[in-house]
């Protein structure tokens, strides 16, 4: 098959990222303003709240896109290589850009936002001994650690708009010391035996241990292996036997894994319902209130308190 509308499919949604909210003007090489390249939304609507107008941000992927398996695009590429500033989550995220990302790092400030998070602050992965649970955005405190690195790299960018810069970074750190709040209100309003989050993978480890709430995954941390029959059926045993009402679909996973799972109880007598979709590793699509990482929580905050309240 050509390739050819695939490109340019990509190279459309790039530039509708770049004049969304991420980055108002031009997009590409962003004239006389620094180019900023975002692996994920998260950290794209991060650096355009911290820049403003002083950097053109991108975003390579767009909603509903899958992290783990993520690889870009021969435009993404040519963005990567004429952006000044690289800005990725880190630890493994990226799963397959390792290699371009490190040959990026020749000609230009390339920054692993996770870096920023302390050691004994990290999930270790169960079986693998120095990885680490790449899925820092559900815990908003931790989240927070990452705006001084995202404006340190914007600093060094323009460095004559630093001050401006640091106003903004203490804006946003504010905003997500009071999201963080409420996501902590939301999920202790939900009765304790009910209090069990289950997904299709492992995402939100980081959530349950800041917001004690007990997190079931049917998938592992990455979404590279596919669910088994047998996982499918111990979680629903667990399900059964815990009468819990509602579980959850991910906009980046495919729903089938979930959906044989409710399946899985029907037959055992249990209704389990679909408590809606969570935005896991991916926010919703751009210009809708799902579409910046506030909105993202708070979608999947409520979702969750109100299915299982
Ligand atoms: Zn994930």
């Amino acid at each position: 098959m050509d390739k050819m509308p695939l490109i340019l499919l990509g190279t459309l949604m790039l530039t509708l990222i770049a004049c969304g909210p991420a980055g108002e003007g031009a997009a590409g090489a962003g004239g006389d303003r620094p180019l900023v390249v975002a692996t994920t939304g998260m950290i794209g609507d991060l650096a355009a709240r911290i820049a403003g107008e002083r950097a053109t941000v991108v975003t390579l992927m767009s909603s509903g896109v899958d992290p783990h398996l993520f690889r870009p695009s021969e435009g993404d590429v040519r963005h990567m290589g004429s952006a000044d500033l690289i800005l990725y989550n880190g630890l493994h995220l990226e799963g397959k850009m390792g290699a371009i990302l490190s040959r990026m790092e020749r000609g230009r400030l390339v920054v692993a936002v996770g870096d920023a998070v302390p050691k004994e602050r990290l999930l270790e992965l169960p079986g693998f001994e120095g990885q680490y649970d790449p899925h820092l955005w559900f815990d908003v405190q931790l989240w927070s650690l990452t705006v001084s690195p995202v404006q340190e790299a914007l600093a060094a960018l323009v460095p004559e708009h630093a001050a401006e810069l640091a106003e903004r970074a203490d804006t946003v750190r504010r905003a997500l010391t009071d999201l963080d709040l409420w996501v902590e209100e939301q999920i202790a309003g939900i009765p304790t035996p009910r209090r069990v989050l289950v997904t299709a993978h492992d995402a939100f480890g980081y959530f349950g241990a800041r917001y004690r709430i007990e997190v079931v995954g049917l998938q592992g941390i990455s979404t590279a292996a596919e669910a088994g029959l047998q996982d499918v059926d111990r979680l629903a045993n667990m399900i059964v036997r815990r009468k819990i009402p509602a579980v959850f679909v991910e906009s980046s996973v495919p729903r089938r894994s979930i959906e044989s799972v409710v399946a899985a109880c029907k037959n055992q007598g249990h209704e389990v319902r679909i408590g809606g979709e969570l935005f896991s590793d991916a926010m919703g699509p751009a210009g809708t209130p799902e579409g910046t990482y506030e909105g993202m929580v708070r979608h999947n905050v409520r979702a969750i308190a109100e299915a299982l309240r």
